[in-house]
């Protein structure tokens, strides 16, 4: 269906739509299937849907849908036909319910922040798990209970309040459902290893409407999955992750030089950086101010105090001539949310990123060369790095494949204009093609335009044990707006 075609009907049917008591709710109003084929959804099963769950239905002729309908990428202009706000598991699974009756796509939001749009739908229904974001620590344990709804911000303020803390993004308005079942890359992840090895366990959807418990005990293959096979086995309700005592103040730093020192710069960090401990999560980056001003710059954070850091950083403390630096002590959940205005909502976002599992002596040749070369406002690239207690973990420990990964390299850009997409997205994707061949997959929460071949690639030796969970849970491929993998077809 044409956008605008589904917007002019939807506005149709909403303007005769209050919720009315009572019978004869003859009107239908368009839709998508799951199929992508347009569906009819009768006015009576949206009403009666409502009056099943403690959540919301918003319908575009509510005054919520607006905000509703909207996502972290204002690129994903898109307009479902509805969006139910589920209040606790038992919407979920009314919601899930609603879906598969009336046959109608399903999108499901946590946090909204997917790179490719896929917890947006234009037709579609949007399970909205934003209401959910109860937390509960249980500092005896060292443990947390999350709602799948929750941000990252939610998590690492929670187990903070008890000098608490588990690996989390650099961004506190992502979303846990997303980035939990996904990978989770972030501070403390050399230290205490991904977000999805810090998952103890979940409270899951799966597509037939059943609340199911996956941890080490209880259904453990779709455990193995939600740590890595991102949203593709059910909508998880509730997750329970393992905290670890950390001192709330850690230590942020970053060294600045001139872009003529760039390959310089990038050389000696690759080399230094295969010395630096767990504690330390860097990275290197090429970027550009405003003005169009170039700079690179060695930056990261230190589990521990200043005077740690200069010990540990002391080749990179004494390395070149930085125009400026700066080694300070900062609180942990301050620095988590430091970068949360940069990343505001409702700009226009793209990026492209890779693993990179050795550094090729071409690799800083083929980032700087392309930055140089077309010179854009805002752009940037950088390599931050992996491993340390992620990269200890075995390969099939979970379905999170990258277990070897070194560095994950990312070009990203941003922009107002939506007349600018075009220019944009062709820039980003040139840069990435002169950069890709020297990659060894990429970060499933990170996809944008890879197709189903390049999925199954990237999961390795995971891939056929993923599809043996899906089928089992997932036949008819019901979660599928996620990095897709795909059930067996019937015999
Ligand atoms: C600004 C920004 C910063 C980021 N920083 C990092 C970072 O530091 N580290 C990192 O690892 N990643 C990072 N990412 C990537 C991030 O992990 C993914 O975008 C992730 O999917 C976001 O989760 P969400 O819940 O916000 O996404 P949504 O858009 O809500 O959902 C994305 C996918 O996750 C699924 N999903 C969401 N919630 C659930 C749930 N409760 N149960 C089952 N499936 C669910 C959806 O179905 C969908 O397929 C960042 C992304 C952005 C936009």
């Amino acid at each position: 269906m044409k956008r605008r075609e589904f917007i002019t009907t939807a506005l149709t049917f909403t303007a005769a739509s209050t919720f009315p008591e009572g019978n004869g709710f003859a009107a239908d109003f368009p839709a998508v299937a799951g199929s992508g084929d347009k569906i009819s959804l009768s006015e009576k099963a949206v009403v009666d849907f409502q009056k099943n769950i403690k959540g919301q239905v918003i319908l575009p002729s509510n005054p919520e849908y607006e905000a509703a309908r909207k996502v972290w990428n204002g690129s994903f202009d898109r307009r479902p036909a509805l969006v139910a706000r589920c209040a606790d598991v038992s919407d979920v699974v009314s919601a899930v319910q609603f879906a598969r009756t009336n046959n109608i796509l399903l999108a499901v939001r946590g946090g909204g922040h997917s790179y490719s749009g896929q917890s947006a739908t234009d037709g579609g229904m949007v399970l909205d798990l934003s209401l959910m974001q109860r937390s509960e620590v249980d500092p005896g344990s060292k443990t947390c209970r999350l709602q799948g709804g929750a941000l990252l911000g939610n998590l690492d303020r929670a187990a903070a309040e008890h000098g608490l803390a588990t690996t989390a993004g650099f961004v506190s308005h992502t979303g846990v459902g997303g980035l939990a079942t996904g990978g989770g890359h972030g501070r403390l992840m050399k230290k205490f290893g991904l977000t999805v090895d810090n998952v103890r366990g979940v409270e899951i959807v799966t597509a037939d409407g059943m609340v199911r418990k996956a941890n080490a005990a209880e259904n453990p293959d779709l455990y193995w999955a939600v740590r890595g096979g991102g949203g593709n086995f059910g909508v998880v309700t509730d997750f329970e992750f393992q905290l670890h005592t950390m001192d709330p103040m850690i230590t942020s730093f970053s060294f600045v030089y001139p872009i003529d020192a760039a390959l310089d710069v990038m050389k000696f960090y690759f080399d230094w950086d295969t010395e630096s401990p767990d504690e330390a999560t860097t990275s290197v980056g090429l970027r550009r101010n405003a003005k169009g001003e170039a700079s690179v710059s060695i930056s990261g954070a230190y589990i521990g105090t200043p005077a740690q850091a200069e010990g540990a950083l002391a080749k990179v403390v004494k390395y070149g001539k930085p125009t400026t630096s700066r080694i300070a002590a900062t609180n942990y959940v301050a620095v988590q949310s430091a970068a949360d205005k940069i990343f505001a909502h409702g700009r226009n976002y793209y990026s492209k990123s890779g693993f990179f599992n050795k550094v090729d002596s071409q690799l800083p040749v083929a980032m700087l060369d392309y930055f140089m070369k077309n010179p854009v406002p805002m752009g940037s690239i950088g390599a931050a790095s992996h491993g340390g207690v992620a990269g200890r973990v075995p390969e099939n420990a979970t379905a999170y494949a990258h277990r070897d990964a070194k560095y994950e390299i990312s070009v990203s850009v941003d922009w107002d204009d939506p007349a600018d997409s075009a220019k944009w997205l062709k820039y980003s994707r040139d840069y990435w093609a002169a950069i890709a061949p020297f990659s060894d997959g990429f970060y499933i929460n990170q996809t944008t335009d890879e197709g189903s071949d390049a999925i199954r690639k990237n999961y390795r030796g995971n891939y056929d044990r993923l599809v043996e969970i899906k089928t089992k849970y997932d036949p008819t491929n019901f979660f599928h707006l996620n990095a897709n993998i795909r059930p067996k077809k019937k015999a």
